[in-house]
């Protein structure tokens, strides 16, 4: 048996881990690079392994720095079998998508660009729609939690809840070897407890080898509870001044997140009853209602909603803008609404046009959740920055601005060690999708068994 590591390996994004065994090759998540161009550039490359001697896909969740090469996979000769959970399936086919699409705006902008400069060769997109389509095919049985599927004569795969995404798992291979049997167990994205619309991770009891995210395994989150009180404090703020309230989110998971607590909100009378909220974006639009079909992801309580008929993501007045001529026309209101869009770190998309609308009046709100990376608008604006560029144009920074940070869809330190404690027979964890000061002092509290931080490229045998 041979583990190798070929993304988010003392890093976050590009998640893609190796296991050989029994003559297969299976991968765990094949992610795309995210971030920085010159990480986005390594998408391109080659893979550090032969993509049609790959059997296997097991993906975790469908964010794209779990699922995005999959395409390029495909592309480059893949011919074997996808496995994820239903509701991972039916994301990632957005995900992907709509990862096609924003690739071939981006590969036609730089065709632009080049030919006014007089270059006539330009960089293709890294796949295509087609290309993402095509991948679809590839995708075989649905994995159901906690049943184990054959992958090959003595090789089976376990899906366990992770609890960070909507279908997340954390997957186990185990592996007979003779008469003993050898288990490695992935954590995935582990999700923070305690979250309104999922279960907690739930992970097996017993595993001989862990290979496990560290990405907040230097901090401790603020209560939900304490969270959820801070946004409808801010909310109400900015409705006593007449103003708005601007959410940059992300379309997967939190956008559904902020839907369900603005129904509590409601329900709880925390919110005016009359308060109009849009979500102007078409891709957390499908996400939530993908989230409706997937009853057996949730929480008990909210899939008790849903199988009763009603639907605890619908405040009474919520309105999806699909167009762009429903998001043009939420510019026209000025004060009582709230309005949600995407990009979550205002890179992109309709967001940039509301923050245009919305950032110079003061009686307004934009409200931030959890983490935006170092030189976008969203880090601009939330480290207090005076005028932010939009469209060619200075606009200057006057509405409150809050940033929340209990919505974390990742486990803290304190839930990362008790994830892992609750594992037994463990020999070795591999620490991967962290940074690695990150992973250096989540390392010092895994005590009584070898902790490996894997450089990308370098494998185990085991
Ligand atoms: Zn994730």
């Amino acid at each position: 048996m041979k583990l190798s590591f070929h993304g988010a390996d003392r890093g976050v994004t590009g998640s893609c881990h190796m296991l050989e065994c029994s003559d297969r090759r299976i991968l765990i998540d094949c992610g795309m690079f995210q971030g920085s161009r010159e990480l986005a550039e390594d998408n391109a490359e080659a893979f550090s392994f032969d993509p049609s001697a790959i059997d296997y896909v097991l993906l975790t969740h469908a964010h794209l720095d779990h699922c995005g090469r999959v395409p390029l996979l495909a592309k480059r000769g893949f011919r074997g079998e996808v496995i994820a959970t239903s509701a991972t399936r039916e994301l990632v086919r957005l995900v992907l998508i709509d990862a096609a699409h924003l690739q071939e705006e981006e590969a036609g902008r730089r065709a632009y660009h080049g030919r006014r400069r007089g270059e006539n060769r330009a960089p293709p997109p890294l796949y295509t729609t087609l290309d993402a389509l095509n991948s679809l095919d590839q995708f075989g049985r649905t994995a159901e939690y906690e049943q184990p599927l054959q992958l090959a004569p003595g090789v089976r795969a376990t899906f366990f809840e992770a609890g960070h995404i909507l279908g997340s798992a954390s997957i186990r291979i185990e592996v007979s070897e003779g008469t003993k049997v050898r288990s490695v167990l992935f954590s995935g994205d582990i999700g923070n407890t305690g979250r309104p619309l999922l279960r907690p991770p739930s992970p097996p009891a017993r595993a001989d080898l862990v290979v496990m995210e560290s990405t907040y395994g230097d901090r401790l989150h603020r209560s939900v509870n304490d969270s959820i009180e801070e946004f409808y404090e801010a909310i109400c703020g900015a409705f006593a001044r007449g103003g708005n309230v601007i959410i940059p989110t992300f379309a997967l998971e939190r956008a559904q997140e902020i839907l369900y607590v603005l129904h509590e909100g409601v329900e709880r009378s925390r919110l005016p009853p009359t308060v109009q909220v849009f979500l102007d974006s078409p891709m957390a639009i499908s996400a939530t209602e993908i989230f409706a079909r997937h009853c057996e992801c949730l929480d008990p309580a909210v899939a008790r909603l849903f199988r009763g008929g009603s639907d605890p993501f619908r405040v009474p007045n919520l309105h999806f803008a699909r167009d762009t001529a429903d998001s043009i026309a939420i510019n026209r209101i000025t004060g009582g609404a709230i309005v949600m869009a995407g990009s979550g770190m205002c890179t992109v998309g309709r967001i940039r046009h509301h923050l245009r609308h919305t950032l110079w009046r003061k009686e307004s709100a934009v409200i931030f959740f959890g983490f935006a990376a170092s030189g976008t608008v969203a880090r601009q604006i939330i480290d207090g920055a005076e005028h932010v560029r939009l469209f060619g144009e200075e606009i200057p920074v006057r509405s409150a601005i809050h940033t929340i940070n209990g919505f974390s869809a990742h486990a803290d330190q304190r839930e990362l060690l008790a994830w892992r404690s609750g594992i037994g027979g463990c020999e070795t964890t591999f620490l991967v999708h962290g940074e690695e000061p990150v992973m250096k002092q989540l390392a010092e509290h895994l005590q009584g068994h070898r902790v490996e931080m894997p450089r990308l490229g370098e494998g185990f045998d085991l």
